[in-house]
C-alpha cells in the first residue's frame, strides 16, 4: 500500500449524479488524513469507502460554492455525535466562520471538540502548515468567488545511505543514525565524520497539488512548480470553451496543457459537468497535450501520488 495517495470521494461538478458525488478527496500521507473539500454527502462517501472520520485533523476548503463545502456542517455534527474531543483545523475562505457559527447556533448543537478556521486571504502562494514531514501551501485561483488551491510537499527526515562509503569506512551504525539526519559526528580521537561523505541526497520529493475550481490564468504554473501529481478540474470539453470562460472553469485541454508545461508525472482530472455521461472524451482531449500518466478520476478509487 502506498504511503502517499488520494482517495476520490466525489468527482462531479455542481450537481451530484448516481455515479459521482460532489467534490471531496482524502489525501493520505503516512498515517495522516487530510480532507480536501467537503461537498454534500461526503460523510456517506467516507463510510462507503472506509475512511476513518476521526483520523482527520485538517480540512481544506477551496471555496464556498455549495458543491465544495455543504457537507461540512453535517460531517462536523457527526464527529461530535461520535464523541470526538480532538480539535480540527479548517483552512477556508473567511466567510466560513460566520456560516458555521450561524448553523450551530440555530441548531443548538454544541460542538464538544474545538475547531479553528484559518482564513485564506492570500494573493500569492503562502505556507499554511509545515512540520518535519510535510509542507502545505495555499495559493489563489481564478474563479467567480475567492478560491484557493493547495500544494502538499513531502519532506524527508533522512538522507539516503551511501552503502559503499559506509562499508568502506566501517561506520558504526550508531554514528550512521546521526549522519543520515544531515549532522556530522565528532569521534573521541577528535576526528570528524562528515555526513556528506557517507550519505546521498534524498529521493525526489513527491508533491500533490489540488487545483479546483479555476479558469486558466497566467501565473498558475508558478504556484504549481515542483508538482509531481496534479489534480486539476476539467469541468468542460473544448467545444464548451465559451461556457468554461463564462463560469470560470477549465477544459480537459486546459488541464492537459498545464500538466505538460509543468512536467508532472501524473494528471488526475475531475469535477466533470453532469452533461457528460462518461469521461472518455476528456481523456482523449487531454491526451492531445499531455503524454504522461493520465486519469479521469472515479469516486471510490485510490490514486497514488507519484
Ligand atoms: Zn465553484
Amino acid at each position: 500500500m502506498s504511503d502517499f495517495k488520494v482517495t476520490v470521494l466525489g468527482s462531479s461538478s455542481a450537481l451530484p449524479t448516481l455515479q459521482r458525488s460532489t467534490s471531496s478527496q482524502v489525501l493520505r500521507y503516512h498515517n495522516r488524513y487530510f480532507l480536501l473539500d467537503c461537498g454534500e454527502g461526503t460523510q456517506v462517501q467516507m463510510r462507503k469507502y472506509q475512511i476513518p472520520f476521526q483520523r482527520i485533523n485538517e480540512i481544506f476548503i477551496s471555496h464556498l460554492h455549495g458543491d465544495h463545502f455543504l457537507g461540512l456542517p453535517g460531517l462536523l455534527s457527526t464527529m461530535n455525535l461520535l464523541g470526538r474531543t480532538e480539535g480540527i483545523t479548517i483552512f477556508a475562505p473567511a466567510a466560513l466562520v460566520q456560516i458555521l457559527t450561524t448553523i450551530f447556533k440555530a441548531t443548538g448543537d454544541r460542538l464538544v471538540f474545538p475547531f479553528i478556521v484559518i482564513p485564506l486571504e492570500m494573493d500569492r502562494e503562502e505556507i499554511v502548515l509545515e512540520d518535519e514531514t510535510i509542507r502545505i501551501t495555499a495559493f489563489p485561483l481564478n474563479h467567480r468567488v475567492p478560491t484557493f488551491g493547495f500544494k502538499f510537499k513531502e519532506k524527508f527526515r533522512r538522507l539516503k545511505v551511501n552503502v559503499a562509503a559506509v562499508k568502506e569506512g566501517a561506520i558504526n551504525p550508531i554514528h550512521l543514525q546521526t549522519l543520515v539526519t544531515g549532522r556530522d559526528v565528532e569521534l573521541l580521537d577528535g576526528s570528524v565524520l562528515r555526513y556528506k561523505d557517507f550519505t546521498l541526497p534524498p529521493p525526489q520529493a513527491r508533491v500533490f497539488s489540488y487545483c479546483t475550481d479555476t479558469a486558466p490564468f497566467k501565473g498558475l504554473e508558478d504556484y504549481l512548480r515542483e508538482t509531481t501529481t496534479l489534480y486539476h478540474e476539467a469541468t468542460f470539453l473544448m467545444n464548451k470553451k465559451e461556457r468554461a470562460k463564462k463560469t470560470f472553469h477549465s477544459t480537459a485541454a486546459d488541464a492537459g496543457k498545464l500538466a505538460q508545461e509543468l512536467g508532472v508525472k501524473k494528471l488526475l482530472m475531475g469535477h466533470f459537468s453532469g452533461r457528460y455521461n462518461d469521461s472518455k472524451a476528456h481523456l482523449e482531449e487531454a491526451r492531445l497535450h499531455f503524454n504522461q500518466e493520465l486519469f479521469a478520476v472515479e469516486d471510490g478509487l485510490d490514486y497514488r501520488v507519484s
